[in-house]
């Protein structure tokens, strides 16, 4: 049995030969609490829904991911988050969940209400039990203003820790085989709105370098990014945060200690130069708040995360197997979402309450009925 969200997570969390629970039909606001700023949702609703709903009643999430396309319980359920040193993971401002055991027991979790059983549950895989229902503790909506250009990635880099402390979100996209980075800033304004210039499809320009041998690349790249003009707009928050991201890729992600970020990028960029690999779209640095979930990418320490893609249609394996012992050796942990290659064994020593999650997703499901092949590889059954 496995729940599906909005099918947008690169690792096989979901594939079964048995049945799959989509919950499309539960989606849409529940309830919400003027004072305290909470809001109730339907665990099927798609984050790109929840912009709207919230504006309505004068709400909005703390911070989002890259796209708005995965559904809520999809999304805490794999530690999603966006960037900002403020701000952390969804998972990090759920107040309360529902959650259907696989024995059909319904526990409504809080901090309140079995704190450790919550702590599990905001970051569950989707091992526990199917989650009907999620409260988040959101703010006042407001606005963003959105700043994007172009600059020498030494540059950035020497002025990172500065800035992602002057940002309330801040990241930046290293584009391999260039001496340029593109840098996305987002601070809070209460400026009229500002239309967004129109988007690019980065599918032609990601086109057009693939064209050019790996070794020539390098003057091409420089000349065409750093040409690309600096934009500015001003929107609604939800707006602000979230992309349109049409190219399909494969993407490996891990998060980093925060003092090691930076120079877990440098190794990355100068292996791929090394290496000569023949990579077109940017990586992605980000920086997200610590949590107290069990197994949150960012539990009990803010930390960096970085980001590595391949076209699909490409076979990925031979860069993500290269590049990932670099994301080890600064003692990352993998994005459940994404691809990586680690078991039980690695993954027990990145998180303290690995075992303690094992236990409570024995106790929910004796019969291992929400268990595919992945998930057992991740929590160590040989036979459940
Ligand atoms: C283009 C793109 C951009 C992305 N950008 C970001 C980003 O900026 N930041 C980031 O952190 N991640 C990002 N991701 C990864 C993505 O956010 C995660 O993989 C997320 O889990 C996908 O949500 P989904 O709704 O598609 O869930 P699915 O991929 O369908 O499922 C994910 C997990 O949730 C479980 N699940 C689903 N519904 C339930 C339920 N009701 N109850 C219990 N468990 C459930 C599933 O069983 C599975 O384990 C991106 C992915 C793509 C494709």
């Amino acid at each position: 049995m496995r729940p599906v969200g909005a099918g947008h997570s690169f690792s096989p969390l979901v594939p079964t030969d048995g049945t799959l629970i989509v919950l499309d039909k539960l989606s849409g606001l529940i309830g919400f609490d003027k004072k305290s700023r909470q809001a109730t949702f339907a665990a099927g609703t798609r984050l790109g829904n929840t912009g709207p709903l919230l504006e309505g009643i004068g709400q909005a999430m703390i911070n989002l991911p890259d796209i708005d396309r995965q559904t809520i319980a999809g999304a805490i359920a794999t530690s999603t988050h966006g960037t900002g040193l403020q701000t952390g993971s969804l998972s990090k401002y759920i107040t309360a969940l529902r959650l259907v055991t696989p024995q059909g027991e319904v526990y409504d979790l809080s901090r309140d209400s079995q704190a450790d059983l919550f702590d599990a549950a905001r970051v569950s895989l989707g091992a526990l039990g199917v989650i009907t229902r999620v409260t988040f503790q959101n703010r006042d909506s407001f606005s963003l203003k959105s700043q994007t250009w172009v600059e020498p990635t030494q540059d950035v880099i020497e002025s990172f820790n500065e800035r992602m402390n002057q940002y309330e979100h801040y990241e930046f996209l290293p584009f391999s085989h260039s001496d340029y980075s593109l840098v996305i800033a987002h601070s809070e304004t209460h400026n009229p709105l500002l239309a967004p210039p129109p988007a690019e499809d980065a599918g032609d320009l990601f086109a057009l370098i693939s064209m050019i041998p790996v070794s020539l690349r390098k003057p091409v790249i420089n000349f065409l990014v750093s040409s690309l003009e600096a934009s500015e707009s001003v929107e609604a928050s939800h707006l602000a945060l979230t992309n349109v991201r049409n190219d399909r890729f494969n993407e490996m992600e891990y998060s980093i200690p925060i003092d090691s970020g930076l120079p877990c990028l440098k190794e990355v960029l100068q292996t791929i130069s090394d290496h000569q690999v023949d990579v077109v779209i940017p990586l992605e640095y980000r920086v997200i708040a610590s949590d107290d979930t069990w197994l949150g990418m960012c539990t009990s320490e803010a930390k960096a995360s970085i980001s590595i893609h391949r076209m699909a249609g490409y076979d990925y394996r031979p860069y993500f197997d290269l590049i990932e012992p670099i994301f080890w050796k600064y003692g990352g942990r993998p994005h459940w979402g994404k691809v990586h290659s680690l078991g039980y064994k690695q993954l027990a020593a990145l998180y303290p309450r690995m075992e303690d999650f094992i236990e409570v997703q024995k106790n929910f499901d004796p019969e291992g009925q929400m268990l595919n092949p992945h998930l057992r590889k991740l929590f160590g059954f040989s036979k459940r």
